[in-house]
């Protein structure tokens, strides 16, 4: 269950512009989506079905690449706190870089989800901020990674009220600088 805390911050970073409303038109969907997500039984359906409703407006059927494990974008990142392995970041993140490069879904849309509450995450301490800076460090590395094989990626933030789920989108520059004025660091 989502904590007060975490109420009280989500709150917040929807009101400092970090985690935005959807805007289905934003990401180019029409070839399909690589969907990075935790598998999370309660959650994942919503994730999968929200993903699903962005792209019906751009394409007739539905084309999700879906790679799933234990907190979803926050396992790729480097020495991810989420894995029991340290070094089995490097074989999820692997699979973003195959999806688009070796597998030849000719899929350029990328969407990295984590999530809140994740079991993941709580099991190994990881409070949401630094949630949500490992998911930015894993952008950013998927798009260093990719820079020869253009891609759109886009983290989503998926958040479970209790009574209600909803995804947001992640904005990077709001959340570096909302990052800098409460000098967080995450450092991975
Ligand atoms: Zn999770």
């Amino acid at each position: 269950m989502l904590s007060n805390e975490d109420r009280r911050l989500i709150r917040e970073l929807r009101q400092a512009g970090v985690l935005k409303d959807i805007e289905n038109h934003l990401l180019d969907q029409r070839s399909g989506t690589v969907l990075v997500t935790c598998a999370d039984a309660d959650r994942f359906p919503d994730i999968f079905h929200h993903q699903e409703k962005m792209q019906s407006e751009q394409r007739t059927s539905s084309r999700i690449h879906t790679l799933s494990w234990h907190g979803g974008a926050i396992a790729c990142a480097p020495c991810s706190p989420v894995n029991k392995v340290k070094s089995a970041d490097r074989v999820f993140f692997g699979q973003i870089i195959d999806a688009r490069c070796e597998v030849k879904t000719d899929i350029p849309a990328i969407a990295l989800y984590a999530h809140a509450p994740c079991g993941a995450a709580a099991l190994h301490h990881i409070d949401l901020v630094t949630v949500i800076g490992l998911q930015m460090r894993v952008k950013q590395k998927v798009k260093s990674r990719l820079r020869d094989y253009p891609a759109a990626i886009a983290p989503f933030f998926h958040v479970d009220y209790g009574t209600s789920q909803r995804t947001y989108f992640l904005c990077r520059t709001k959340w570096e600088a909302w990052a800098d004025d409460h000098g967080i660091k995450i450092v991975c």
